[in-house]
């Protein structure tokens, strides 16, 4: 039988509005606890810091879970663990975000690393997702709605879907959909028109953003696959992750991914740019010959790590010595 997975529990309100009483165990990042422990009161017997996306970390701290439900507390670090412990324990999960910087809050898998790239195994969405906008706020400026790129990379993912399609590179599974790619063309839009707020921070601005998450993530549970906002642009940001060390933040990684790879693709980048900028996304923290040469390792990184084809696969020294890597307006 074929299944869809469904997206959490979406709450928005203030943090001492929650009232468990089980006993659970809290994993954290690290810096995040600080930002909500004022504001919560679990009955929590364990707390749990979570320093790396690894099965081998992830099955060291399977030992330490206790209680009947896990809580996730910061950003994507935290929630990818707990996703694969209360897939593997049978426990409910609760995700509170302190940042709106990926989708894997609201995704059923878990990105680990390994062999030199982050691969997807499935796990389950959290039960519910906790957003509170007030906890957003205080977030750092740079981390707090980078998330945007995770929408944005639909500008790249869905012009990668179709250059597969029309080189017929497809597999059965992922075939490309008009309609899809037209509806999946909405949400970037409304993530380009709630950028600024976003990037402010309202609640409006946040709580949209969020949605557009919300949207990109449901559409691509129900045709299976991530194609429409997953491509080349992360496919850079896995490579760059290996060249550049692990724990820089998703968005800083995936957003110059983003504008390379657009201008790779013939894209006008300049409202891509602005919504990054307006939410304080930085595009400069990988200097240019280092984007260069990570570009030229790309194609033979996308076949070493079978992922879907894009343009990714096709770069030539040309396309990539010609790329204009100036990302200052
Ligand atoms: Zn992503």
């Amino acid at each position: 039988m074929q299944h869809c997975w469904p997206l959490p529990l979406i709450q928005y309100g203030n943090l001492n509005e929650i009232v468990d009483l089980r006993d659970v165990s809290v994993l954290y990042s690290d810096g995040t606890w600080d930002a909500v422990k004022s504001k919560l009161s679990l009955n929590a017997s364990k707390m749990i810091k979570v320093t790396e996306a690894t099965l081998v970390h992830w099955n060291v701290l399977l030992e330490r879970i206790t209680g009947e439900a896990i809580y996730a507390v910061g950003g994507g670090l935290a929630v990818d663990a707990a996703k694969y412990l209360g897939a593997k324990l049978g426990r409910p999960i609760v995700c509170i975000p302190t940042v709106i910087s990926v989708d894997a809050f609201l995704t059923w898998a878990s990105g680990y690393r390994e062999n030199g790239c982050v691969h997807y195994m499935e796990t389950k969405p959290p039960d519910t997702v906790f957003v509170d906008f007030e906890v957003i706020r205080n977030a750092p400026l740079t981390m707090r709605s980078a998330g945007i790129t995770d929408v944005l990379s639909i500008a790249t993912g869905r012009h990668d879907w179709k250059f597969a399609h029309e080189a017929q590179r497809n597999p059965e599974g992922m075939k490309f959909d008009p309609a899809v790619d037209n509806m999946i063309a909405g949400v970037l839009n409304a993530a380009m028109a709630c950028a600024s707020e976003a990037g402010e921070c309202t609640n409006a601005g946040l709580r949209r953003l969020f949605e557009c998450l919300a949207m990109e993530v449901q559409l691509c549970n129900l045709i299976g696959h991530a194609r429409p906002e997953e491509g080349s642009e992360h496919y850079f940001a896995y490579a760059a992750e290996e060249v550049l060390g692990k724990g820089l933040p998703h968005g800083e990684l995936v957003g110059p991914g983003i504008m390379v790879v657009a201008r790779l693709q013939g894209q006008d980048t300049k409202l891509l740019e602005r919504a990054m900028r307006t939410c304080h996304v930085p595009l400069n923290k990988i200097p240019a010959d280092t984007i260069r040469s990570i570009l030229r390792s790309l194609p033979q990184f996308c076949v070493k790590h079978n992922l879907p084809y894009g343009i990714a696969h096709e770069l030539t020294g040309k396309m990539i010595e010609s790329v204009d890597l100036d990302f200052s307006e």
